[in-house]
């Protein structure tokens, strides 16, 4: 069985002191439940890097894991403005969110660069979740399969067997992401299968059959269930939703043997 993951990505929102506000309330919400949703999910944030230090410490003792939302692959040197894998480290943050589609188009991060980042984290035993999805424009012109594949491929290069264990991917086609519209269960699960396809070409059949494949695109309390029901899509990776304690805990519980 594949436990489920359920990542919430602040972006840049929350100080430290909001960031420490919504970690107890979150607590409140989901480490009263912590041993039956063990059995089956895995619940993180991602806060943006400056607040990391105060929710580190507020999670003490917590379930819910620490990620970062990007992270260098070198651990030192000339590069202004990055973060080093080993500064992440630091702090207790377990996963890195890497090729985040406002990364790849705002800030032009490429497919290359990506996978350099991929690299970076799993070879300082991060779990990286590596995002992949396609604009509007390359799902209406038929494209979806083929940018996928290639963000994958590229974000996937060099990587051993060995590293699938450190391996998620998260599938946010980008027209989804903050608009409101989320992708169809079955729209999500076609490329959500496709992707579990290139994993095994990638990796192996057993260790593509252990990867998690999150959707991440407007996800709320209200369609979690329908598609955490599809047998490829295995959690959510959450922006806005996971801004309010009340909605990232519906959405934790969402699908789960501890609903209700
Ligand atoms: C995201 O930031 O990865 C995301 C999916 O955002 P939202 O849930 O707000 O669409």
């Amino acid at each position: 069985m594949r436990k489920k993951l359920i990542a919430g990505n602040w972006k840049m929102n929350l100080g430290p002191t909001e960031g420490r506000a919504l970690i107890a309330e979150l607590r409140a919400e989901i480490d009263r439940d912590a041993a039956n949703l063990a059995r089956d999910r895995e619940v993180l944030v991602a806060p943006p890097f400056l607040t990391i230090p105060a929710v580190a410490q507020a999670l003490a003792g917590s379930s819910i894991l620490l990620g970062a939302q990007n992270a260098h692959f070198e651990n030192k040197g000339a590069f202004t403005g990055e973060v080093a894998p080993a500064m992440l480290k630091a702090f207790g943050v377990t996963h890195v969110i890497l090729g985040h589609s406002e990364r790849r188009h705002i800030f032009a991060e490429s497919d290359e660069l990506v996978g350099k980042r991929v690299a970076g984290a799993i070879a300082n035993r991060f779990t990286a979740i590596l995002c992949v999805g396609e604009t509007l424009e390359e799902r209406d012109g038929g494209r979806t399969l083929e940018v996928v594949l290639r963000q994958m491929q590229a974000g996937l290069a060099g990587l051993k067997a060995e590293s699938a264990e450190r391996v998620v991917v998260a599938y946010e086609p980008v027209w989804a992401i903050g608009t409101g519209r989320t992708a169809t269960p079955e729209q999500a699960q076609l490329v959500h299968a496709a992707i579990r396809e290139a994993l095994a070409d990638h990796f192996s059949r057993p260790a593509a059959d252990t990867i998690r494949i999150l959707y991440g695109g407007s996800v709320t309390a209200e369609n979690v269930d329908s598609l955490m029901a599809k047998p490829d899509i295995d959690g959510a990776l959450v922006g806005g939703a996971s801004l309010k304690a009340g909605s990232f805990a519906q959405i934790v519980r969402g699908g789960s043997s501890a609903a209700g």
